[in-house]
């Protein structure tokens, strides 16, 4: 009985992340961490505007999960290469790549979005995809400098 009442007081939706009263449970598809296999899970959404946008970025999610994490592993591949074949231009290169990636598919980790919800979570992340890009681009400019 206590621990339903806590439940009831910390739930929250998915998308928003505020808490309401009456949230409304949904069915979505979400594909899994590493980009393949998709599991039914139960999401609660405070409106139907919040579930809208939530289905809207979950397909988007599923699409490109997997072209996301290669893409990760690719640019990673490049700095690993170049640093081995002494080509240092291409790192700055390969990390403004990345930054440009995370903006275009700001995908959180389930464990991001279950403490801040969606919405802020993508926000998060491109912020972070930004000053990756700005770090890439910095050290481009440092190695024109030479
Ligand atoms: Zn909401």
């Amino acid at each position: 009985m206590k621990k339903e009442r806590l439940e009831e007081v910390t739930m929250k939706c998915v998308w928003c992340n505020k808490k309401a009263p009456n949230l409304k449970e949904i069915r979505i598809s979400v594909v899994g961490r590493f980009g393949v296999g998709k599991h039914d899970t139960t999401m609660n959404v405070c409106s139907n505007y919040c579930e809208k946008k939530l289905r809207g970025f979950v397909e988007y999610a599923n699409k490109y999960a997997l072209l996301f994490i290669c893409s990760i592993f690719g640019a990673l591949l490049v700095m690993i290469a170049s640093s081995v074949l002494r080509i240092p231009m291409v790192i700055p290169i390969a990390v403004c790549m990345l930054g440009i990636l995370v903006i275009i598919f700001p995908f959180a980790t389930p464990e991001t979005v279950g403490i801040i919800g969606v919405k802020k979570s993508i926000t998060i992340i491109r912020v972070l995809g930004f000053m990756v890009f700005f770090m890439g681009a910095f050290i481009f400019w440092l190695f024109m400098q030479i």
